[in-house]
């Protein structure tokens, strides 16, 4: 292929593609052998309980260091896998391996860690995605204690056919685990879905928690969004803290769980085990 200058980045430039459509294809195609070869690896975010100033759980978050591309953001590569539809593989992946964790983590002494897995809305609308769950939760014992894993669905993908949500929703929680409702407040779920929603836990959006403490509404997002849950009996998670001031002002706001790289930034198991499993593990 004839290689054109982009600024100063070379590419190999196939004739009819623009560089964004040139771009999705390059990933697409690295993402076709990156599930084959391995290129994944889960890392984990603690999740800290308020009342108890505690770390209960993590959330799995996927990493990809391709070995012709280098490493790529998830931001980059998950709407890519989404619309190739490579989501669904990835995704079976990412369960597999939070599941594989989880019970690692259970073997080696720290009771009831609770996972969290991202997934999208194209494996949520799969007709087989709860014999899959099934199947995963049998193959890494899961199975034998299901409260180890949470799945996370964000507001707007649950939002995409509501009837079938509340339906697989319902099953997964049939089956013991916990659901939440990630990036909370930025998916237009009206108040009479949110109220049949079979969901544990609602993630605030960490665009709200930014701003909390600069910007008026987006502080009375945030203290509305954990009154309307605790009266509808879901737990509430703010994502993104990164300051203590943050911390005193969703305790006093009654939020339950807190994230962000105040407490611990996403980092591989052997890491996260280290910081968060080791002594300190009460
Ligand atoms: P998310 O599920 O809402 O994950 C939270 C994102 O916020 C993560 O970005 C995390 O690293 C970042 N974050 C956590 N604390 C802070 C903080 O204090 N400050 C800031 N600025 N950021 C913070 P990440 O890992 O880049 O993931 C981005 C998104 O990609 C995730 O948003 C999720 O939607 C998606 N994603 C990641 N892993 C998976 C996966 O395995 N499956 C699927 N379907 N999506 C995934
Ligand atoms: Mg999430
Ligand atoms: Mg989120
Ligand atoms: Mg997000």
């Amino acid at each position: 292929a004839p290689r054109v200058e982009v600024g100063n980045t070379v590419s190999f430039f196939a004739p009819g593609l623009d560089a964004a459509a040139q771009e999705r294809r390059r990933i697409t195609q690295a993402l076709h052998r990156a599930i084959e070869r391995g290129e994944f690896a889960l890392h984990y975010q603690p999740v800290i309980d308020l009342a108890a100033r505690r770390m209960t759980g993590a959330e799995a978050l996927v990493r990809w260091h391709s070995a012709e591309l280098g490493p790529l953001s998830p931001a980059t590569f998950i709407p890519i896998a989404e619309e190739t539809g490579l989501i669904v593989p990835l995704g079976r992946w990412v369960l597999e391996e939070g599941c594989r964790q989880a019970v690692r983590w259970q073997a080696q002494g720290r009771a009831g860690l609770r996972i969290a897995v991202n997934v999208s809305a194209k494996q949520l609308y799969q007709p087989d995605f709860l014999d899959e769950v099934n199947a995963i939760l049998d193959a890494s014992g899961v199975s034998g204690e299901p409260s180890l894993l949470a799945i996370e669905v964000t507001e707007s993908a649950l939002m995409e056919d509501i009837e079938t949500s509340i339906a697989v929703l319902q099953r997964l929680k049939g089956r013991g685990l916990s659901v939440y409702v990630d990036d909370f407040g930025t998916g237009y779920s009206s108040l009479a879905y949110l109220k049949r929603l079979p969901a544990d836990k609602l993630k605030i959006d960490i665009s709200f928690v930014r701003g909390m403490l600069s910007d008026r509404s987006d502080y009375t997002i945030v203290a509305t969004i954990i009154a309307m849950a605790r009266s509808l009996g879901l737990k509430t998670l703010a994502e993104g803290v990164e300051e203590a001031a943050q911390v005193e002002a969703l305790s006093a706001l009654g939020c339950d769980e807190v994230q962000g790289y105040y407490f611990g930034r996403p980092e591989p198991p052997d890491a996260f085990a280290r910081k968060w499993l080791a002594g300190n593990a009460s």
